[in-house]
């Protein structure tokens, strides 16, 4: 296949994915094209009150219709009124059909964002790791016009320019067959002219859009991190990044505005070329006496509304391409299957007893380059497993298989004796409660973060779990108590104040599992002996995994795992490793000193 006739199949194939969008507005898009098309109507019969003026009432070329009064006065008020009765229900017409053109168009926007939308939620981490959030970003608040811009821009004129011109080129037929001929003459030098033009603006408006996004970028990435901005005092050079984004955004938005600019005025002097000639030679026929006054300015009045469509057709090819350029990088996104799906009859997790195991779980984020081997282990209901082990070791990871964000390439993980690819996926997430290194909460109110997990829980029932994380002094003592907003990701708190809501969060959620990951690593002793407290109570009666750094936290664990470059090299209880002397022993006696490890031993 050519380059050419590819790139139409990818055209094809972008609309035939665009056009069930479309239909889903079809009673609002057809009632919005039929208003178009009255409205249209109404402006061709416009040229023929103006005849009737000149021909009927002025002069006497044409026998005056029947229908006007003999008194040429009182007529040309008539006429005059249904002129302006034309134009009145030509514009009304016109708004109207605008007004639910457009509405339709948006709708088809909007239905294209939320799917789009959906489906990035959908997508797995994997797919978010690799790819900047801001670019996401735009290809939603973005991109997805793509597909108003397709109906818009491409449907409705296609249709409606294509109906006008013929609509005209028959009126223009009847009249004078040769002078319609010479008015279409100009045709192909417009279209020509048009087509060179318009690729131009699209590759610049390509340009645009790409720079847009990646302003959009800079500006999600900077914003997002400006904590670590103002504490590396670096505004001024993230000021200049962002500064040279936009102005190439900015450059790039000129060019597209001067290649519109200069086709304007390339067609503007093509079109006028046309209506000149028509009336050279209509005046040459009235001079003849072939014409009158009156017809050749109807005669010029349709030449004058043809190259409207003319234009309109001739560029839409590359409107639409442009449009169908964008749409594809949303299309792009919603091709993208989630790497973590549920298996063809997948069954919910319901009543789970908090049982797991990983049998010679091996993974790697690339697999031919393992951040886990060979890992196994089992965590009976009601137990608590440590991870300890140096940075970069595939601690995380570990507690990342058991959320299903990943699958390992060999190996399995289980819940209750069985794969958890056996289960429902989001069912699976629903009994595992996670307090993570850094909580994440969100730009709701106190209550609303605590209910995260569980939406439908009772103000009770966010109180006790509050209580039970020992965060409800400090919420009693905020403005609005419980229904104070705690800014974005929780930025008007602590990071022990959101720590503890963090801990909320998961007492109120209930799971028979809870994976903490690191979750004291970020707090000074006096909080973290306050958030021990509470992490002891939360473990009660639930399985549960912890990764730490601070031996301290875990030394009351059922068994200890010692990860190395994704192994473990040692297990066992706090005591056996100490005696044992290895890596845990080491780690332990950097920690409290050679002294203290000596003295636990001998203990
Ligand atoms: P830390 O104690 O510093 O949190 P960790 O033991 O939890 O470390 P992991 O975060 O599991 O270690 O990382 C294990 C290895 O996997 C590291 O080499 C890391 O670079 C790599 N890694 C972690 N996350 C990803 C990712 N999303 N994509 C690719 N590689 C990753």
């Amino acid at each position: 296949m050519s380059a050419g006739s590819s790139k139409l199949a990818g055209w094809g194939r972008l609309l035939r994915r665009a056009w069930p969008l479309m239909l889903t507005q079809r009673r609002r898009a057809t009632w919005g094209l039929v208003l178009q098309l009255a409205s249209i109507g109404a402006g061709l019969a416009l040229p023929w009150p103006v005849k009737v003026i000149v021909d009927s009432i002025l002069t006497d070329k044409a026998p005056r219709p029947p229908w006007l009064p003999a008194d040429s006065a009182v007529a040309l008020v008539w006429v005059c009124a249904a002129m302006l009765g034309l134009h009145v229900v030509r514009g009304a017409l016109g708004t109207w059909s605008t007004n639910e053109l457009v509405a339709a168009g948006l709708a088809m926007m909007q239905e294209l964002r939320c799917r789009l939308y959906e489906h990035l939620q959908r997508l797995s981490v994997v797919f978010h790791e690799r790819r900047p959030v801001g670019d996401s970003l735009y290809r939603v608040t973005g991109d997805t016009f793509a597909i108003q811009t397709l109906f818009n821009g491409g449907l409705v004129p296609l249709v409606t320019a294509t109906l006008t011109l013929a609509s005209i080129v028959v009126i223009l037929w009847r009249f004078d067959v040769v002078l319609t001929l010479l008015a279409m003459a100009v045709a192909p030098l417009l279209v020509v002219t048009i087509r060179f033009y318009n690729r131009r603006i699209a590759e610049t408006s390509i340009e645009y859009h790409t720079q847009e996004s990646q302003v959009s970028a800079i500006t999600q990435e900077s914003l997002a991190a400006i904590r670590t901005v103002q504490a590396f005092a670096r505004e001024e050079q993230e000021q200049q990044r962002f500064g040279s984004g936009v102005a190439r955004s900015a450059a790039a938005n000129l060019r597209m505005t001067r290649a519109q600019t200069a086709s304007g005025f390339a067609v503007g002097i093509i079109t006028a070329a046309g209506t000149v000639a028509m009336w050279w030679v209509g005046g040459l026929r009235v001079l003849e006496g072939r014409l009158s006054v009156g017809e050749v300015i109807v005669f010029t009045s349709y030449v004058g509304m043809l190259y409207g469509p003319m234009q309109t057709l001739s560029g839409l090819a590359n409107s639409v391409q442009a449009a169908l350029t964008r749409f594809q990088r949303v299309v792009e996104i919603l091709d993208v299957c989630p790497a973590i799906q549920d298996r063809p009859g997948a069954r919910p997790l319901t009543s789970c007893r908090g049982e797991i195991a990983f049998e010679r779980v091996t993974f790697g984020y690339d697999p031919a380059r393992p951040v886990l081997r060979d890992v196994s282990f089992v965590a009976r209901p009601g137990q608590t497993v440590a991870l300890i082990g140096p940075s970069g070791a595939g601690k995380s990871t570990l507690l990342s298989l058991l959320l299903r964000f990943y699958d390992p390439q060999e190996g399995r993980v289980m819940v209750d004796g069985q794969d958890i690819r056996e289960f429902q996926y989001r069912s699976l997430r629903r009994q595992i409660a996670v307090v993570p290194q850094e909580p994440v909460l969100f730009s709701a109110t106190v209550a609303e973060n605590i209910a995260y997990g569980r939406p439908e829980a009772s103000r009770e029932e966010i109180c006790e779990a509050a209580r039970l994380a020992g965060a409800d002094e400090f919420i009693a003592k905020l403005p609005q108590g419980y229904d104070t907003p705690v800014g974005e990701r929780g930025s008007l708190l602590s990071g022990g104040q959101r720590q503890r809501l963090a801990l909320a969060r998961a007492f109120l959620k209930r799971a028979p599992i809870l994976i903490l990951d690191e979750p004291t690593t970020a707090l000074d002793a006096e909080t973290e002996a306050a958030v021990l407290a509470s992490l002891e109570r939360l473990r009660e009666g639930r399985t549960v995994l912890v990764v730490a750094h601070r031996l301290s936290t875990v030394q009351s664990a059922d068994e200890l795992l010692v990860l190395q470059e994704g192994r473990i090299v040692e297990r066992g209880r706090h005591e056996e490793l100490l005696a044992r002397g290895g890596v845990y022993a080491r780690l332990f006696a950097l920690q409290f000193g050679a002294a203290l490890a000596e003295k636990a031993r001998e203990a």
